[in-house]
């Protein structure tokens, strides 16, 4: 259908699927804050207990001496880019797995608090780690988001993402969840739909569980996304994603999670209040990550650490950062990025969008605004563009293409660790 072939084309133009490093300059270093500002500061723990076949960020199989280097690094680079002049009022720490040492990590927020005046610090975790004795300790240093990667509740399924075995049957990890509950101001369940044997009964299933029995404060609930990377490997343990059941299965959950009394916090985040939500760079338009696999975009600017684990310790212990690689976006990239950020959180008020680019963003980026107009994707309402019903669902299809391009960033720089672990 055309108009389908429209809004494909639509999603990789302003989701950024063509993003790449290329030729961009290796060895970057950091670049200088600006002053008086204060950024979000995201940390990366690349380890994990079992390494899932869907997914497509930096992890590595953990090693307890390995990581206990790392987080040592990492607190090493946390007080360079401190002494260099960056100032930080919030923090997220995602993965891998953040809590797979615990110590280490409540140490490295204890840092950061120390350093910084934190006002929001958010942390993932895995099924198996939500009842570790010290997770109370990580609130008492300061975390008050804790987002747990569950994925579904059906046996089945986990068995085919290779989680039952390690994280246990849905029935454990719901026990776990509910054990857990009250611990943090916020407690966040990530959620994938649209596996290749998730049937509609068992979408229900677990929909009826985050809502009525754990009663999750936030519920993350991600399209599958298949990269060139984990096509393979999902084909072997799951089979085949089909896009076209993608959308029926979003709306199924829209319309039980709003039935429920959750708001919408982006396109598909659900909340009880208004909380902070996994895809930080919503609320916050610069941040600055640290790590390996750390992504940041800072003035116009993506950078990339090392990816590769060895080559970061090395450039800490000589005094830099991981920072490696950047890419200088052009004007219209920049708006088409800020358009699809604060779109996902569901409007965008055309007053800021003006002041941040002197006054040329809707005639930067015109042919889109017009097109996502004319495909019923947004409507302006007093000088907000929002989102419409139909457009939640497009923005998926934008977040799907944004994604898919940050993979193939991540698929790009695991290329360059032969060059770098020399
Ligand atoms: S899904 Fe989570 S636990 Fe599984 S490999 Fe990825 S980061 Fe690790």
């Amino acid at each position: 259908m055309i108009t389908d072939s429209l809004i494909d084309h639509m999603a990789q133009r302003i989701g950024g699927r063509h993003l790449t490093f290329g030729d961009s300059s290796a060895d970057v270093g950091l670049p200088a804050p600006e002053p008086n500002k204060l950024f979000l500061l995201y940390l990366h723990v690349p380890f994990c207990v079992v390494l899932c076949p869907f997914c497509s960020f930096h992890r590595v199989e953990f090693q307890r001496d390995r990581a206990k280097k790392y987080f040592h690094a990492l607190r090493l680079e946390i007080r360079k880019v401190t002494e260099a002049g960056y100032r930080f009022d919030e923090m997220y720490i995602g993965g891998g797995t953040p809590t797979v040492m615990p110590d280490e990590l409540i140490a490295t927020v204890r840092l950061v608090r120390d350093l910084h005046p934190m006002s929001r610090i958010s942390a993932e975790t895995n099924p198996d780690d939500i009842d570790d004795s010290k997770l109370p300790q990580l609130h008492d240093v300061g975390v008050s988001r804790l987002s747990v990667g569950v994925q579904s509740f059906d046996d089945k399924l986990l068995q085919e993402m290779q989680r039952y075995d390690k994280y246990g049957s849905g029935d454990d990890i719901r026990r776990r969840l509910k054990r857990v509950q009250g611990t943090f101001e916020t407690l966040n369940v990530d959620m994938i739909f649209n596996f290749p044997h998730q049937t509609e009964e068992s979408l229900r299933n677990d929909l009826e569980i985050l809502t009525n029995d754990i009663n999750a404060s936030q519920v993350s609930y991600y399209p599958l996304m298949a990269t060139n990377s984990t096509r393979r490997s999902m084909l072997r343990t799951m089979g085949a994603v089909d896009f076209r059941r993608e959308r029926g299965m979003y709306q199924q959950i829209v319309q039980h999670m709003l039935a429920a009394g959750y708001t919408r916090s982006s396109a598909w985040c659900f909340s009880r209040d208004n909380n902070m939500i996994d895809e930080y760079i919503t609320d916050r338009q610069e941040y600055l990550g640290l790590g390996s696999g750390a992504f940041s975009y800072l003035n116009g600017n993506f950078f990339a650490t090392t990816f590769s684990i060895n080559h970061y310790l090395r450039l800490v212990e000589a005094g830099r950062t991981g920072i490696v690689r950047k890419r200088t976006m052009s004007r219209r990239e920049q708006m088409r990025y800020y358009l699809l950020i604060q779109m996902f959180g569901g409007s965008l008020d055309l007053g800021a969008a003006e002041r941040k680019f002197d006054g040329g963003f809707r005639r930067g980026i015109r042919s889109d605004l017009i097109a996502l107009r004319l495909l019923g994707v947004i409507i302006n309402r007093d000088g907000r563009l929002q989102l419409t019903e139909h457009g939640y669902y497009i923005w998926v299809i934008m977040m799907r293409e944004l994604f898919t391009g940050v993979n193939k960033l991540r698929e790009e720089m695991r290329h360059n660790i032969s060059q770098e672990n020399v």
